[in-house]
């Protein structure tokens, strides 16, 4: 038995477990907001608390704990333990010893790594993926962040391999969140999803998305908002997600093309809430953009839902910082 802390660190949740990976089992978990203000020492406070409450909830305390595995957005240094460029946290731009703050607070091993490369290697290890020798994470959310294991072995190219998001899906189309155009993100995105929705309202469409919105008491069309407009038969809503799906259609076979990998993970906080169906769906907007049609690869949603993130930080604390052998 190994008990292993996961924390996922996302630009609105902090998803918090205490993971057994020898039996594979999540024993305690927590969640906390992710502050929007206060700088990194703000967000190392909270990841803190969030790792102290799973744990008691795992009838531990950090202490106990063989390592402590962080995915963390930004760009993220396994070697020197620290986050730099994080552009959905707090004034977080210069690099910060994330690592070395926490473990000094949790008196165990700290190891950090990106959110998507661990969330795609836990999917490869326990979840959708554990048959598959290769496969491509797509994480729609916010962004679309993807990730790659070749041959049983993850795949990060110098350090920044696996932006699916910034495949180029229409040249000269769409302005992305990057600040280019034409990226598969400014159309699949849920932020660019978002602004569509808000401009064809403004042209004078009607929708239900943002009386959703306001009911449920949030400032964005988050997943549920889009869940619940697409249930009622909302058809602004059906309208921007089948352009959000024909641009992942693109984009994946694309990379399909190019890698020939077996497995696609469809994951993130749309992708997940969607579900199955529209994992279908976007099998079915890839297929005529695959040049080998005839044995497209496997689409298949993230078996790890929306712990997949933290199961994955608390297997990286395992890869990096094996426990020592006992005496
Ligand atoms: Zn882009």
């Amino acid at each position: 038995m190994s008990l292993r802390g996961g924390l996922d660190l996302g630009g609105t949740k902090i998803q918090a477990i205490v993971f057994d990976t020898g039996d594979e089992r999540v024993l305690g978990q927590a969640r906390r907001p992710t502050p929007q203000e206060g700088g990194p020492a703000a967000v190392t406070g909270a990841l803190v608390e969030a790792l102290q409450e799973a744990t008691q909830g795992a009838g531990l305390v950090p202490e106990r704990l063989a390592g402590v595995g962080v995915g963390s957005p930004g760009e993220t240094d396994s070697a020197q333990g620290t986050v730099a460029h994080a552009s959905n946290l707090p004034d977080w731009d210069a690099p910060f010893a994330l690592a070395a703050a926490l473990s000094e607070r949790f008196g165990a091993p700290v190891s950090i790594g990106n959110d998507v490369d661990v969330a795609t290697q836990a999917e490869f290890q326990l979840g959708a993926g554990r048959s598959a020798s290769s496969l491509l994470g797509v994480f729609w959310g916010t962004g679309v962040g993807g990730g790659l294991v070749f041959e049983g072995q993850p795949w990060s190219g110098r350090g920044a391999a696996g932006e699916i998001g910034h495949m180029v899906i229409k040249r000269d189309g769409a302005r992305c969140p990057c600040g280019r155009r034409g990226c598969m993100e400014a159309y699949a995105g849920r932020r660019a999803m978002e602004e569509r929705a808000r401009l064809l309202t403004d042209r004078g469409r009607k929708t239900e998305l943002f009386r959703i919105m306001r009911e449920r008491g949030r400032s964005n069309l988050s997943s549920g908002v889009w869940a619940r407009a697409l249930s009622r038969g909302d058809e602004l809503a059906s309208e921007v997600v089948e352009r959000a799906v024909g641009a992942l259609g693109a984009g994946i076979a694309s990379a399909v093309n190019l890698l020939d990998i077996e497995l696609v993970v469809i994951g993130g906080g749309l992708g997940v809430r969607f579900g199955e169906p529209m994992a279908e769906r976007i099998f079915a907007a890839m297929r005529p953009h695959l040049f080998f049609d005839d044995r497209p690869p496997v689409v298949r949603v993230a078996a790890l839902g929306d712990l997949g993130g933290a199961i994955g930080a608390a297997l990286l604390s395992e890869r990096l910082s094996p426990a020592p052998a006992p005496a």
